[in-house]
This record gives structure tokens, sequence and C-alpha cells, in this order.
């Protein structure tokens, strides 16, 4: 079997670690990298500390609207699907790259595959969920991360085989977290101390796009009044710098603000947090498995179990709430939500099956 995955960004250079290893052992995968994230803290360090093998063919396509990105991959990605030839389209998560990959592939009649299928944030404003609902809807199997996932897919009704593989970000995060629980000396590079500061992330379009949603993030990030640690994502540093409001939030006490960190950088503070406050999809599960509290800066969530239990609280950018929520005791029980740190391999054995099926969906070439 022939699998021509297509990432782009950031957590996708995640989810691709879990299953281009089992994936490589016994088939052939072509990893074409579209360009989303060309910096190296997005792009290039996850290849070497995730050991993510360097992609086969680069697409160079980062920046634009994302309707003008998404078009560019898409022209992109029709010759280069076709030169390919594979028998299955991989597709993670919910970028411009997961819906131009797996649109490509459809209108190829190529058999598409997409990996955390079914999740929903059921807000229609986010390009996130505009992606995932179109990626759905042309996919042949898609492959979920909760049996929650799968019941949003089938309520939609969606044309594709449906399973629950459980979660490849899981996978990682099962591996490499103890690992990066050690690397101690990260923690003395920020001057913080083991359960006694924040860990925070923002980068959503909803939050860093508008100025005065921007302005109520920097208030509520800067109100906390205890060591917090912002690995700066390019696009809100680009947005803040903008909005004149880089300089206030470096200055609000016991910020610390930084490039984006590495993967294994970035866990060891995550794991030796109080608390994180994110607006990352990523960041509320890894948090939940590292047993830390989350504070979610967004009204909604896709990870909503996260938020029954007890883990997760939204609070949108209302930073009273916020400052409520980092009061909460952490609650007494974590049961395995999102499988077993193996999902990588149900991923590679599902596509296998779809491979050895008849082609696409039954559709004739026109
Ligand atoms: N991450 C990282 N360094 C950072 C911030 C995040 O390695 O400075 C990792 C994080 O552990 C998770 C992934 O990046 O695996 C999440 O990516 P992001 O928040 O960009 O995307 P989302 O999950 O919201 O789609």
């Amino acid at each position: 079997m022939r699998v021509a995955t297509v990432i782009g960004n950031r957590p996708q250079f995640v989810k691709a670690a879990a299953v281009s290893g089992p994936l490589r052992r016994e088939h052939e995968e072509v990893l074409i990298h579209t360009g989303q994230h060309y910096d190296d803290e997005l792009s290039g360090i996850f290849v070497r500390e995730l050991a993510v093998p360097p992609p086969d063919r680069e697409l160079g396509l980062g920046g634009g609207s994302n309707t003008a990105q998404t078009a560019a991959m898409l022209g992109a990605l029709e010759l280069l699907l076709a030169e390919i030839a594979p028998d299955v389209v991989l597709v993670y998560g919910d970028t411009n790259s997961t819906l131009a990959g797996a649109l490509a592939g459809a209108q190829l009649l190529m058999r598409v595959a997409h990996v955390e299928a079914g999740m929903r944030s059921f807000d229609r404003t986010m390009p996130e969920e505009l992606n995932r609902l179109v990626a759905d809807h042309v996919s042949d199997l898609l492959l979920c991360s909760s049996e929650a996932a799968l019941a949003n897919a089938r309520a939609e009704k969606v044309a594709g085989v449906i399973e629950v593989v459980g979660d490849v970000m899981v996978d990682v995060a099962v591996l490499l977290q103890p690992r990066a629980r050690e690397r101690v000396e990260v923690l003395e590079r920020f001057g913080v101390r083991s359960g006694e500061f924040l860990l925070a992330t923002l980068h959503r379009a909803g939050n860093v796009d508008d100025p005065n949603r921007l302005r109520a993030a920097v208030e509520l990030l800067g109100g906390v009044h205890e060591p917090l640690v912002l690995p700066l994502h390019p696009r809100t540093r680009v947005r803040l710098d903008a909005a004149g409001l880089l300089d206030r939030l470096a200055g609000a006490p016991g910020i610390r603000l930084c490039e984006p960190l590495g993967y294994l950088d970035f866990t060891s503070l995550l794991c030796h947090c109080r608390a994180v406050l994110t607006d990352s999809g990523g960041v509320q599960k890894e948090a939940y498995l590292a047993g830390v509290p989350c504070v979610t800066l967004r009204d909604r969530t896709e990870w909503e179990e996260t938020v029954r239990l007890g883990w997760n609280t939204l609070v949108d950018l209302d930073a009273q709430a916020a400052r409520a929520a980092l009061r909460l005791p952490a609650p007494a029980i974590r049961p395995e939500l999102y499988g077993d740190g193996r999902a990588g391999e149900r991923v590679v054995q599902a596509l296998t099956r779809l491979a050895a099926g008849p082609p696409r969906g039954g559709r004739r070439r026109r």
C-alpha cells in the first residue's frame, strides 16, 4: 500500500509522529508538507524531536488568507497526488492542509482517510470547523478519537466508514511525557518552580485577529499575577505588535514571553505547571493526560469530555471567570478518555483494510 500523507502545521507533525512509524514498517508513505507552517519552531523541530520522517515533498505554500492558501494547495496537490498515485490519501485534524488534501484526493477519485474525524465545536465561524466538516464529508474512512466524535459523524450521516481508533496525539504524549517531565532544566531557564507557575498558549483566529478580543486576552493573561510562561505563536506576535499590545503583555507581572517551544520543552512545562490557560485544541487534551487542570480561552470545545469531568473550564476571555477557574481544585478521577496510546497502529490497520477494499465509493470517472 502506498499512502500519501498531507500535513502542514505544528499539531499535524505531532499526529504524523504517531502514525508514520508503524505505517512505514510495512508500507510506503510519501509525506507531503504543504508549508502552512514554515518556521523552524513550528515544523522542523518536530521532525528532529519526534522522529517524524523528513517530508518527501514540500510545497512551500504558507501565508495568505485561508481561502487563498487552500486554493493554492488544491492546485498543487491535484498535480502531485496524480503523480504519486497513492492507494490512500491520509489527512489529519482540521487545517487548510486537511481540507485541501481531502478534497484534492476525493476529486481525483482516490480513497481518502481522515484522522481526528467527527470532532465538532458546533461553531461555524471557526475556520477549523469548516475544514473538518468538509474533510469528513468527502472522506471514505473517518478515524475518530472518541465515541463522542463517532456520534457526531453518525448524526451527520457521513458517507464514509466510521471507526474509533483512539487519539494519535495520545500515543505521542504517552511515549514522551515521562521523558519530558525529567527535563527540569527548562524550569530553571524560565525561573519557575514545579507546581508554582502557569503555562499559556494563544493563537486561534477568533482570539487574536480581532484587536478588541486580543486586548481582552492580554488583560486576562496579564492579570493573573502568577509566574506564567507564554510561548508566542508567530501569528499572535504579529497581531500583538500591530495592536501595540506586545510591550504591555511583556511587562505584565509574572509573564515570561518566549518563542514557540519544541515539543519536549513545552511538554516539560506542561507536566510541571499548576494549570494551563489555552485556546489550543491539542493542549487541552495533553493537559488532561498530564493531570493538569486546563482553563480554556474559548466558549466551546471539541474536547467536551474533559469539561464534563471537571478538568477543563471554558471561560472564553472573561478574566474573572479565569481567575475563579484557576482556584478550583483538580478533580480526583481522570479516566482514560482517548485511547491507550496505540491509536497509530489501529490507524494503519484501518488504512490497510481501506486499501484492500473497492476503489472510491463506486463513483464513476466522467
Ligand atoms: N506545542 C509545542 N510548543 C509550543 C506550543 C505547543 O510543541 O510552544 C505543541 C503542543 O504540545 C501540541 C501542539 O503543539 O502537541 C498543539 O498545537 P497548536 O496549539 O498549534 O494547535 P491546535 O492543537 O490548536 O490545532
